[in-house]
């Protein structure tokens, strides 16, 4: 399929498998004491390094397999079916975590960092998000530069996950807080351990239970320059990329739960016999049946049109505006999913431990994708303001 992958077609197919039984095997049986102490253990580690999941997104320069996104979106859509505060540290670390610093690091910090992220001797987190801020650009922190090239770091971040494993932070922050536009920002990669920063305690979330997540404070906070991303004025610009791509990942998170839940009511409807038949000859299931497979084919397609533009050229016209539709309407789709599943399962689906999968824990956990990389309205905002800048011309990559 990929002739640059450093494993074969059939290796791939068995990591596929091996992934799918792992999420829905050991990581389900872990996440039952996740869902108590919000932590996870030491073994989920482990296990995801032992079994190459820090490692087979990365480019093979730094211990990776050469993948291509196509690729990589089939593995997400493999471990989402587990999960969700695992989906969403293995969503992170296939993605932002290793690609920002690749894009935009400066030489030497990549050549200290970018072979550590294979085996997670390094792991990051993505703070853009602030309390006293709105979404994207909308930032408060300062990363004012000295007369001796460092920058000192002010301000507060909020509901930023992965942040009890991680040992860097990739940080958006003002750099010139006279200019009005987005050129105001610049992005750092702050260390965690540095002097004046501090984390802040978060209350547990409805899912995705063990994310790690916290509010981060930075108090002086002194930066070697060596650490911007990308040029000083392009901080908006390296999250907007690379929140892009982690739309999609998302998008492939919702598909994942999406073909369970799919897979899951189909089986509890041929079992449940009420009024001596089974539920799924009746012609109102045969409908939800439909809607949700109707609703997970579609997000396939716009997942896999996205990954194959992104491979022809990962910075194509159309990746903004085709990030956004994929999350859109993998949201669609997952509610449309999550909802019919819970009517399918009729009450047992609202107990944990349902023999057919964990129809409560996915309803829960998937409603944190609503949210994650920005809210529904400000995907139709991405959209309509792509589809205005393209002229509504929304095509392929040759
Ligand atoms: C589980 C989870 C993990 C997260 N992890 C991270 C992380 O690692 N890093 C990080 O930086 N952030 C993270 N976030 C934050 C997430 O990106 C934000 O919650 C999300 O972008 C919404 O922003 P907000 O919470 O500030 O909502 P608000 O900005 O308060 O928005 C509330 C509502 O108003 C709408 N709205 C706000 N402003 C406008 C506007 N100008 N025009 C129209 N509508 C508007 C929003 O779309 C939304 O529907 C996480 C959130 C969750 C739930």
């Amino acid at each position: 399929m990929n002739p640059n992958a450093k494993i074969s077609d059939e290796q791939f197919a068995e990591f596929l498998n091996k992934v799918r039984a792992l999420a829905e095997g050991p990581f389900e049986e872990m996440q039952k004491e996740v869902e108590q102490t919000n932590v996870f253990p030491q073994r989920f580690f482990d296990l995801a390094r032992e079994n190459d999941l820090y490692r087979f997104a990365l480019p093979s320069e730094y211990g990776g397999w050469d993948l291509n996104e196509l690729e990589i979106l089939k593995v997400q859509e493999e471990f989402s079916r587990g999960p969700g505060g695992m989906r969403m540290h293995l969503h992170y670390s296939a993605d932002l975590n290793w690609r920002i610093l690749n894009e935009y690091g400066t030489p030497e910090v990549k050549a200290e960092l970018m072979n550590k992220f294979q085996d997670k001797s390094v792991f990051t987190c993505f703070a853009l998000t602030e309390k006293t801020g709105g979404t994207g650009a909308d930032v408060h922190s300062t990363a004012i530069r000295q007369e001796d090239g460092s920058y000192l770091l002010n301000g507060e971040k909020w509901l930023i996950s992965h942040t009890d494993c991680s040992q860097y932070a990739y940080v958006i922050a003002v750099t010139d807080p006279n200019d009005d536009k987005d050129s105001r920002l610049s992005a750092f990669l702050v260390p965690m351990d540095a002097p004046g920063f501090e984390l802040v305690e978060m209350p547990h979330m409805m899912g995705c239970r063990g994310a790690g997540h916290a509010g981060l404070k930075f108090t002086n906070v002194r930066l070697d320059p060596k650490y911007l991303l990308g040029r000083e004025g392009q901080g908006m610009e390296v999250a907007i990329h690379s929140l892009s791509i982690s739309r999609v990942h998302i998008a492939a998170s919702n598909l994942g739960m999406c073909q369970r839940m799919l897979e899951m009511s189909i089986a509890r409807a041929n079992d449940r016999i009420t009024f001596g038949k089974p539920i799924a000859t009746r012609q109102a299931i045969k409908m939800k049946i439909a809607d949700m497979a109707a609703a997970t084919h579609t997000l396939r397609c716009l997942v896999y049109d996205f990954a194959r533009d992104f491979d022809v050229d990962p910075h194509n016209e159309y990746v903004d505006e085709k990030a956004a539709i994929c999350k859109l309407n993998s949201i669609q789709a997952v509610k449309t999913c999550s909802d019919e599943m819970l009517e399918i399962f009729g009450g047992d689906g609202y107990f944990e431990d349902s023999p057919y999968g964990p129809t409560e824990r996915l309803y829960r956990d998937c409603r944190a994708l609503w949210l994650e990389e920005g809210a529904p309205t400000v995907q139709r905002i991405t959209i309509a303001r792509e589809c205005q800048r393209l002229k509504a011309q929304l095509g392929y990559q040759d």
